[in-house]
């Protein structure tokens, strides 16, 4: 068959792949003039690499490991270790939490694994639990956490893993997500940590790679704008041209496919799905310092703060020091209104640092909530969207299929794209 697949993030290039071994003919249409989408690994000159998009992989993103272990190389282990939790102007080292906060993460972690054990995937399955569906994650964390500093550390850590305000998440949606936490259980300690692993030259070399193994070609600067499907094909419509498939593969974040016309219309159930699929609201910001200060410090650059800047790490792919902040939710909005957020987060970081700005060359802002082709950091499934939507934004239309994060259980992560694009080859089939 002859297959349009349209999007070159990990879903696009993963199904593209699986599509062409299955023998069909397949070409992909991308919008922007560059492939990778959410994953983005650029530079800020002069050996100065940093992932501005998708960065992390956890122990058990088997997929996705092992397609780095194909084309990368063994997976590099980042240090996580000494990292500190800066709250109420006290420095802490993570390893040594205030002990109300640790005993309060301990009682949410069990609750957590209790009710995440009764429930089935795909989560929509889990009529019983109806209730959940209703509340939302921060209700769960106020129910099992007793100290004002256990509050702060785990909504700290929540809001970074769903990249929002945790008031934004059903309880359902994030507990089907901890599903896939559970099944650590059996992983070593230590290979179980979450954001343990990166991809050796960064994650857009693994994309060029995907990309350079497929026979057929990917078509930059072509954003998708009607789809037209009759009885015998599918055509695709962009501002200069137009091509006929005899299946699609759409791998459009939420708020992107919406904003493209089809006739016949979605139905009605699928437009209220796609409307109502969260996106996360994340950013990030990152400085290149002429001097890893942060090492001299004796601390590996990881922080939570209760400041606006929410979380650092050390963002460094390449041969310059950089250090990444990550912002979520309420906070990140405000962030990308401000003139100058490279600045403004310096002297942020001097609060905590004051020896930082003296070794600062250069830094940069990435604007996900903006970004005409992502609208959003991730997907997060808000309250009701499990039971009421979830089911209804990857099913195929006829001969339209349906990838992307947003349609797979390992929701939000590139885990999840690349379990997306695994499932609309097997639909689509030889
Ligand atoms: C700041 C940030 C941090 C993250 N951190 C992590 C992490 O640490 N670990 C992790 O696993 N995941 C992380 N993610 C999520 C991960 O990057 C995504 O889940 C994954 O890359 C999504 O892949 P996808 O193929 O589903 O979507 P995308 O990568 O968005 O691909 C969709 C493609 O469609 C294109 N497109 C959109 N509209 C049109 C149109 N009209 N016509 C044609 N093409 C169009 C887009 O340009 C894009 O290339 C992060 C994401 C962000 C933004």
């Amino acid at each position: 068959m002859k297959i349009g697949v349209v999007g070159a993030g990990v879903s696009g290039l993963r199904v593209a792949q699986l599509l062409e071994e299955q023998g069909h003919e397949v070409s992909v249409f991308e919008a922007r003039d560059r492939i990778g989408g959410r994953v983005y690994t650029t530079d800020l000159g002069k050996g100065a690499e940093y992932e501005a998009g998708g960065e992390w992989l956890d122990a058990d993103h088997h997929r996705c490991r092992a397609l780095v272990e194909q084309y990368c190389g063994e997976l590099e282990s980042a240090d996580q270790e000494p990292a500190l939790a800066f709250y109420n102007g006290e420095m802490r080292d993570t390893a040594d939490l205030w002990p109300e906060a640790a005993e309060d993460e301990e009682r949410f972690e069990l609750s957590a694994r209790a009710l995440a054990r009764q429930l089935e995937l795909p989560v929509w399955k889990n009529v019983e639990f109806a209730k959940y569906d209703s509340l939302n994650l921060d209700s769960f964390l106020r129910q099992n956490c007793q100290s004002e500093q256990g509050q702060w550390w785990l909504r700290a850590n929540l809001r970074s893993d769903e990249g929002d305000d945790i008031e934004r998440i059903g309880l359902l949606g994030w507990l089907g997500g901890y599903v896939h936490y559970i099944n650590r259980e059996n992983l070593n300690r230590g290979e179980s940590e979450m954001s343990a692993f990166r991809v050796p030259g960064g994650f857009s070399g693994l994309l060029a790679k995907m990309r350079d193994s497929l026979r057929g070609q990917v078509f930059l600067g072509c954003p998708l704008q009607k789809v037209v499907q009759d009885a015998d094909g599918v055509e695709l419509q962009f501002a200069d041209s137009a091509e006929r498939f005899d299946r699609v593969v759409l791998t459009l974040p939420p708020p992107c496919a919406e904003r493209v016309v089809f006739e016949p219309a979605l139905p009605v159930a699928r437009r209220c799905a796609l409307e109502a699929c969260g996106m996360s609201r994340a950013i990030k910001i990152v400085w290149r310092f002429s001097q890893a200060w942060w090492r001299d410090r004796g601390f590996c650059g990881r922080l939570h703060c209760d400041g606006p800047l929410h979380q650092l790490w050390e963002g460094t792919r390449g041969t310059e020091p950089i250090l990444t902040a990550y912002i979520c939710g309420d906070r990140a909005v405000e962030w990308t209104r401000l003139g100058d957020p490279v600045s403004a987060g310096l002297y942020e970081i001097a609060q905590m640092f004051p020896e930082a700005p003296a070794f600062f060359v250069h830094g940069e802002i990435h604007d996900w909530i903006n970004d005409p082709y992502s609208l959003g950091a991730f997907s997060h499934h808000a309250p009701g969207f499990a039971l009421d939507h979830a089911g209804n934004i990857g099913t195929a239309e006829g001969r339209i299929h349906f990838a992307g994060e947003h349609t797979a259980t390992w929701v939000g992560f590139i885990e999840g794209a690349l379990e997306s694009a695994e499932r609309v080859a097997a639909e689509i089939g030889h």
